[in-house]
């Protein structure tokens, strides 16, 4: 068999890729060892695929190289995967400022990309295993469960580790390293944190309640977003998103009134309102549970005290609790459950154009298995659809 690309992986990187290589006449496969197309897709957005992000800029992204993702980005903008859904009929929705999700369904999203497939000519191959890829002289071939195949270009779009039972494997990190190429240090990104023992049995009480918040770690990269407490700790936007930048051992910085400057707040109140309780003014601002929670795990309070006997110092312990509170993860639930995959191939190994290997043009990389990450929101997907559509369209 021989075709002038092959694309490993029919993810969201691989298809849209091949769709484009397909579209300038080029004899286009795309081979899976999954038994379907777009998996991750389907499963994105609680199944209805954050597809894009209308705001999306280079600032949005982790990588060694944050100048590597502009040309793309730039090239491939939000609006042109728009004007592409809308003009398969998909409906969609903003649900928050600039996220675009499906009205209905992610398998719109999939249907979008197979479609454009089969009109640009594209042969996809499912089930199908890789045990080998080698450089034979200009070309490359691939030995595979469906035999050999030789082509002129081979694609690797074969992704992130997160959700292995969902296909993922560290294949292109495997192929990187065989071709010489190096891959960083990979590890889950937007993934919910564990806690551990006390603090694991507090966020179970409260599991199912979420919260607005501002989370930071490391004093940086502030994520004003909704938190979540979970059976095995926090999740929730705010948590995913701080999960990228959080290192392991290190404490987040968890503000729960981020509105609010609680030491200011609550002299003003013990002045205004010296009779009232400090359960009362926590009522006011947060669910009931919580409010009840947090006067249990810190027990230095007689309920019926008024405001009035509370000196500074102790208003400021409360300030610190409610808008600097510092909390040590235990860990993140690992690739289980991470949507993305922090590190990967290094990208100062790549053209920014084409997504070629320097000094090996018939052997390039897109999507996520490169060191390119995004925020939570559907920069993840944009990135995808962008990088697929350079190396595509350069083929
Ligand atoms: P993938 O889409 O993962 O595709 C890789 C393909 O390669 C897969 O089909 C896989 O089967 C195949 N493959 C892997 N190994 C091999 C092998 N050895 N041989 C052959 N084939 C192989 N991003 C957003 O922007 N918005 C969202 O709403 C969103 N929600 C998400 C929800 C979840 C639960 C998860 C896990 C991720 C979510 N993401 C979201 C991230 C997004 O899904 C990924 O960033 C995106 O799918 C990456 O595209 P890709 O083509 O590089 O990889």
């Amino acid at each position: 068999m021989i075709y002038d690309v092959v694309i490993i992986g029919a993810g969201a990187a691989g298809l849209m890729c091949a769709a484009q290589a397909g579209y300038t006449g080029k004899r286009v496969l795309v081979l899976d060892h999954a038994n379907k197309a777009g998996k991750k897709i389907l499963m994105s957005g609680g199944g209805r695929c954050n597809f894009t992000n209308l705001g999306t800029t280079p600032q949005h992204f982790y990588s060694s190289n944050p100048y590597f993702c502009i040309s793309a980005l730039k090239r491939y903008r939000p609006e042109h995967f728009v004007e592409l859904v809308e003009r398969h009929g998909v409906e969609y929705v903003e649900k928050t400022p600039g996220q675009l999700f499906c009205a209905t369904s992610a398998k719109e999203i999939v249907r979008t990309l197979l479609t454009e497939c089969e009109w640009a000519g594209v042969e996809i191959s499912l089930s199908t295993k890789i045990s080998r890829v080698e450089q034979q002289g200009d070309a490359m071939q691939l030995t595979t469960s469906i035999g050999k195949i030789d082509a002129g270009v081979v694609v690797v779009a074969s992704g992130g580790l997160s959700i292995p039972t969902m296909g993922a494997t560290g294949f292109g990190y495997e192929l990187a390293r065989q071709f010489g190429l190096e891959v960083f240090e990979t590890r889950p990104g937007l993934v919910p944190f564990t806690l551990s023992d006390t603090w694991k049995a507090r966020a179970a009480e409260l599991s199912g309640l979420s919260v607005p918040v501002a989370v930071s770690a490391e004093g940086r990269h502030r994520f004003v977003d909704p938190m979540l407490f979970t059976h095995r700790g926090l999740s929730g936007p705010a948590m995913l998103q701080v999960s990228s930048v959080w290192q392991p051992g290190k404490p987040i910085t968890i503000d729960l009134l981020p509105e609010e400057n609680v030491a200011e707040s609550l002299r003003e109140a013990r002045q205004a309102t010296p009779k009232r309780q400090l359960s009362t003014w926590l009522t006011e601002r947060f669910p009931k549970r919580l409010a009840q929670a947090l006067l249990e795990w810190y027990p230095d309070h007689d309920p019926a005290r008024p405001l009035a006997q509370y000196a500074n110092q102790a208003l400021d312990e409360w300030a610190g609790r409610l808008n600097t509170w510092q909390l040590k993860p235990a860990g993140t639930e690992g690739w289980r459950t991470a949507e993305v995959t922090m590190g990967g191939v290094n990208t100062d190994q790549l053209s920014s154009k084409t997504f070629e290997v320097k000094g090996l043009p018939q052997l390039r990389f897109i999507g996520e298995v490169l060191d390119v990450t995004g925020e939570l929101g559907g920069y993840n997907f944009q990135w995808a659809w962008a990088s697929g559509v350079a190396c595509g369209q350069s083929c």
